[in-house]
């Protein structure tokens, strides 16, 4: 029986197919997600991950990056450390942000794999077109909240799907790399099942805070 990759839940129901793939929405979490045997294999997938990694996503993610801090720095002006989750910045868009006293780890699953950054906490934990590619939104979703020290922040950019009704026509699902999709109720949902505030989730900017 198929299970909502997130919150595991059995009450699934389709939304969606083309030619390629078929998607399914989790009535409990809200996830849209593709059907796991439409996946592209990892040669594949790092490909077209390593293309955006080139193009115009770095100067939107250091953009994105810079604009949180100046956030967090008004909300918690000590936060100090933190983990890129995802998608790296490259060397000459990360110094300038570290220049100004923050330390900025940076783990990507192709690019950056280095695990035992994973298992250490953070004041902060962004990621930057991130959540559309897990595969396991589950398992994912665990190992960055085991990484935020109570009280810290996580900022996800991700685009939010505004209802089941206008997947079919929504351009964001036709990237094959693009696997789960979040409704605002999804983030809701994650927040109450693990002990995170839900603060801000509007058009493609999520932002929680774990409890102190
Ligand atoms: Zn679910």
């Amino acid at each position: 029986m198929q299970h909502c990759p997130l919150c595991h839940h059995d009450a699934i129901r389709p939304v969606f197919e083309d030619r390629r793939r078929h998607f399914l929405v989790c009535q409990r979490c809200a996830l849209v997600f593709a059907t796991p045997g439409s996946y592209l294999l990892p040669a594949a997938e790092k490909q077209r991950y390593g293309r955006a990694r080139r193009d115009n996503k770095q100067k939107q993610l250091a953009q994105f990056i810079a604009t949180l801090l100046q956030q967090l720095q008004t909300l918690q002006p000590n936060v100090l450390e933190g983990l890129n989750f995802g998608r790296v910045l490259t060397p000459a868009l990360l110094q300038p942000l570290q220049q100004s006293g923050l330390q900025l780890h940076q783990y990507d699953p192709f690019f950056a794999p280095e695990h035992q950054l994973l298992r250490q906490q953070y004041d902060f934990i962004c990621c930057y077109r991130v959540f559309e590619h897990f595969h396991l939104p589950a398992k994912e979703w665990q190992i960055i909240v085991h990484a935020l020290k109570p009280g810290a922040w996580l900022a996800i950019s991700t685009p939010l799907l505004q209802s089941v009704e206008m997947f079919a026509k929504w351009h964001y699902k036709n990237n094959p790399t693009h696997v789960s999709f979040y409704q605002p109720q999804t983030f809701a949902y994650l927040a109450e099942h693990s002990s995170l505030q839900l603060i801000f989730a509007q058009k493609d900017f999520v932002l929680m805070q774990k409890a102190s």
